[in-house]
């Protein structure tokens, strides 16, 4: 199933939850899609009359550096032992289509595109005979915006990865996605710049879900950016950037 959040041309209407079937969208009855998918048959619309929205509202925002072998040699960084994660803040969270902007403290934006991992039920200590995939709602595409200048500078990732518009999310979540094996690109106006497998993600996402719930509980909506490939290099303003993630989609970003 695919799972949007959308809103109605009216810039006034509330943001609803829905899914999507060909070029339909049916609305859910519950405010959310987590506990059931209750979809309104009777109020299905166009999805080219709706304007879809980043696909959840993550409380945090839980990321993987150098999870890809290619990706931290690229940096100059070993393999990292156990995953490496921090946290992005939920306002640098966008909707598909709308602006990454570059800000004026950075010389050097990198975009990462990445596998999304969206949560889907309370995770907390998930145990090793679990299948931690069962708190997993879905899996949608996401751009882990980076200020590289800071980042190197600074010794946390906050500042880097935390400005608004950072956390492009989207465009949908696909719920019956098996995310061992996916390919993921990046382009930027068109053209290639990373291609990898999920196959070569150096910690599954299992190993992730199950690692970040022994430091942290994981809500519904929560969402986990699994980490980028190799081939990461700058924006500047007017670039397009697309995530394509097979099965899922394409997350299309504008910079400014
Ligand atoms: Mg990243």
């Amino acid at each position: 199933m695919r799972i949007c959040r959308f809103c109605r041309g009216e810039q006034h209407e509330r943001a609803r939850y829905g899914v999507i079937e060909g070029e339909t969208v049916f609305p859910l009855r519950e405010d959310e899609p987590f506990a059931a998918l209750d979809v309104d048959r009777s109020q299905g619309m166009p999805l080219s009359e709706v304007r879809l929205l980043a696909p959840c509202q993550p409380s945090k925002i839980i990321g993987v550096g150098r999870n890809y072998r290619d990706h931290a040699l690229e940096l100059g960084h070993d393999v990292p032992s156990e995953p490496l994660i921090f946290l992005k803040p939920p306002s640098a969270v966008i909707g598909p289509h709308e602006a990454i902007r570059l800000p004026a403290l950075s010389e050097r934006v990198d975009y990462e595109g990445e596998l999304v991992v969206v949560i889907g039920r309370r995770a907390h200590h998930i145990g090793e005979d679990e299948s931690a995939l069962d708190y997993v709602l879905g899996y949608t595409c996401g751009n882990d915006v980076t200020a590289r200048d800071l980042q190197r500078r600074d010794v946390q990732f906050t500042r880097a990865k935390g400005f608004d518009t950072f956390a492009p999310l989207g465009p949908v979540i696909v719920t019956d996605l098996d995310p061992h094996d996916v390919t993921i690109e990046t382009r930027v106006n068109g053209q290639v710049r990373q291609r990898a497998r999920t196959s070569q993600l150096v910690f599954s996402v299992e190993t992730l879900l199950r690692y970040i719930s022994q430091v942290m509980t994981l809500l519904p909506g929560d969402v986990i950016y699994t980490g980028t490939p190799a081939g990461v290099g700058p924006l500047n303003p007017g670039d397009i950037v697309d995530v394509d993630i097979e099965g899922i989609g394409v997350l299309s970003n504008p910079v400014i």
